[in-house]
């Protein structure tokens, strides 16, 4: 990833790819508190887009005030950052990576006395779960817990937070499956490693509330295309085997989009392939990044 052309956003300005460095000393890398955001830019008929750049930016915001970080640029700003990391590295499409992070003034725990960084990285990145978008994936139940509600604030999209998501993902990646699931401390279910799920159940959708579970983007859009089309949405808590026996499952993020489940724990939901309403929420969702429904125009920044 470092050895490449183009740049990077970094406290202001744009630094040559291979030149946005830190230093070994740099605090987030030592104890992992620091913020970050994974948004996407579709190419569209005019150009591309970011999609949902300021809900974006407004979780990153939240989840350093949530860690009591201090980020020395306004919303328009991150914003500007963002689209400009797009433009000059010249991309129809991306993946965006804007992180805030302590810097290396000092090594102790306090980090009232570092200075807050920010950088905004942007690459061409495509499906994220395997790309075949009728396929069902296949998972496991993780023997790791997703994190406690007052361990590790779980509206906070943090560094640390996601060497769990990582022991979970080698976990499910080495016995030969495609991703995780994580259940909370009390065994319901609360996550993909780095997804929301969702499972439908009699043309109705359900999916756990946000006690353990990051409050995904793609997860309120596809509440939203569910509110438009008078498709019911339920949170609630969510068990195994509640999943077990749906009609359908699928995982929604950023990077994952609208991914079908066809295999959980070895039991197949449905025929294993993509069930009809995961196939009408994930065209829709597909056609609105990339700018083809005028009813949700509002929601992608033009580059
Ligand atoms: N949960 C976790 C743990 C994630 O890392 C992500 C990806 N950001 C999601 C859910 C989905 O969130 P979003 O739809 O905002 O990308």
């Amino acid at each position: 990833m470092a050895d490449r052309d183009g740049v990077i956003w970094l406290d202001g300005e744009m630094v040559p790819w291979r030149d946005a460095k830190v230093h070994v000393l740099t605090h987030t890398l030592h104890y992992g508190l620091g913020v970050f955001e994974g948004v996407r830019a579709y190419e569209t008929a005019n150009g591309p887009a970011i999609f949902r750049l300021e809900e974006h930016t407004a979780r990153l915001l939240n989840s350093a005030k949530i860690l009591g970080m201090k980020i020395p640029y306004d919303a328009e700003t991150i914003n500007a950052a963002c689209l400009a990391a797009v433009k000059e590295n010249k991309l129809e499409s991306a993946y965006l990576r804007p992180m805030a992070f302590y810097g290396s003034e000092g090594m102790g725990l306090r980090a009232d006395n570092l200075q807050v960084h920010l950088m905004v990285a942007a690459w061409t990145w495509g499906a994220y779960l395997g790309g075949d978008y009728a396929k069902g994936i296949r998972i496991r139940t993780s023997s790791f817990t997703r994190h406690h509600v007052n361990s590790a604030m779980c509206r906070a999209k943090a560094n640390g937070h996601y060497f769990n998501s990582m022991l979970a993902l080698s976990e499910a990646l080495r016995d030969g499956y495609d991703e995780a699931l994580l259940l909370d401390v009390d065994g319901y279910v609360a996550e993909g490693s780095g997804e929301n799920i969702f499972y439908v159940q009699d043309g109705a959708l359900y999916t756990p509330d946000l006690r353990s579970a990051l409050d995904g983007i793609t997860r309120k859009t596809i509440m939203q295309f569910c509110d438009d089309l008078g498709i019911e949405v339920f949170e609630k808590r969510v068990t195994r085997d509640d999943l077990y026996i749906a009609d359908e499952v699928f995982f929604t993020g950023t990077a994952a989009e609208v991914t079908p489940i066809g295999e959980i724990d070895g039991r197949a939901i449905g025929d294993g392939m993509r069930g009809p309403v995961t196939e009408v929420l994930q065209s829709l969702y597909f056609r609105t990044v990339k700018g083809q429904e005028d009813k949700y125009a509002h929601w992608l920044a033009a580059v």
